[in-house]
């Protein structure tokens, strides 16, 4: 079970009262990526990945990106992490660039494969980025060891990554990113390549995570009912190019557990993002002009 979190750690799910500005850790204003320009003139062959995306996340928000393959999620998570620039807009983090952000270990970052180095153990694995980053011995051998109890992957700090299931791999990459006790986790279809059982248990244990940390998540998933679980806000994008079509605030309980999969409100949501995810298909799928005249409608 989850434990809730203490009082003033973070906001709870409660979105009806707008959070203090000082609160938000990741602006994204006016972001727009065309990959393929250059020398500043398109060229043949480019890609209008994202357009026209605002979004604020506030401290201690758990946001899921949820839209079709190829709609720019991964994108905008490279762009708030800054392993690519805007095209034009602006992405602040913490109050300064992504650039200031990166260079301080604002983040922790985990990507669907867990890129572990095979030929260290578990615990060399999660002391790593503290290595880099020069920590002494015994700093970074209590760390890894506190990272990877959290995972609850203490018996396993001697073994080598090819000895551990697809699961155990992801958490060594979570312990890994946490390791630095980033304020911004940034995941990347992390639990894709698990099957569902293992993927809805990985989910309760990155929510515990999540209350002990105090960390800020952005989550990227093509898993509707893993977004609704996990979130306090689902921002829902549509393809070519991509864009943000709808944020649904999910006013579940904080706490959640297995039960919360049976709850009506569970399905309404799952319903909700659903249903915005085929309106943006509709639009995506019209010409550009049609489209301008669609949203023209609808504005
Ligand atoms: P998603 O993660 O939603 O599947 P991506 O962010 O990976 O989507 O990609 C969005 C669009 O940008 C896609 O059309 C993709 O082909 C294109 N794209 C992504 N990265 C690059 C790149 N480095 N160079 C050129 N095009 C890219
Ligand atoms: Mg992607």
């Amino acid at each position: 079970m989850i434990e809730p979190s203490s009082p003033g750690t973070g906001p709870a799910i409660a979105q009806s009262s707008p959070l203090p500005a000082a609160d938000v850790v990741v602006e994204l204003s006016g972001v727009s990526k065309v990959f393929g320009l250059s020398g500043g003139r398109a060229a043949g062959g480019t890609v209008e990945a994202l357009t026209g995306i605002d979004l604020a996340i506030h401290r201690g928000e758990f946001i899921s990106l949820i839209g079709p393959s190829g709609c720019g999620k991964s994108t905008l998570l490279r762009l708030v992490g800054d392993l690519t620039s805007t095209t034009s807009g602006t992405v602040a983090v913490n109050g300064k660039s992504a650039e200031r952000a990166r260079l301080d270990r604002d983040y922790g970052m985990v990507f669907q494969a867990p890129v572990l180095f095979d030929w260290r153990s578990v615990q060399k694995n999660v002391e790593l980025p503290l290595e880099i980053i020069g920590r002494s011995k015994a700093e970074r051998e209590a760390k890894a060891r506190e990272m990877l109890d959290l995972v609850e992957l203490s018996d396993f700090t001697d073994h080598q990554p090819w000895q551990l299931s697809g699961g155990m791999q992801q958490r060594v990459a979570i312990a890994r990113a946490l390791a630095v006790d980033p304020a911004i986790l940034l995941m990347d279809e992390p639990f894709g390549a698990l099957d569902e059982m293992t993927r809805e248990r990985m989910n309760l244990e990155l929510l515990q995570i999540w209350d002990r940390t105090g960390t800020t998540v952005i989550f990227v998933t093509h898993s509707i009912p893993e977004a609704v679980f996990l979130s306090t806000r689902v921002v829902v994008m549509s393809a070519r190019p991509g864009r943000i079509t709808k944020v649904v605030p999910i006013d579940l309980p904080r706490e959640r557990s297995v039960d919360t999969r049976e709850l009506e409100r569970y399905f309404e949501l799952v319903t909700e993002v659903r249903e915005g995810l085929r309106a943006g298909e509709g639009g995506a799928g019209l010409a550009p002009a049609a489209r301008v005249r669609a949203e023209g409608l609808s504005a």
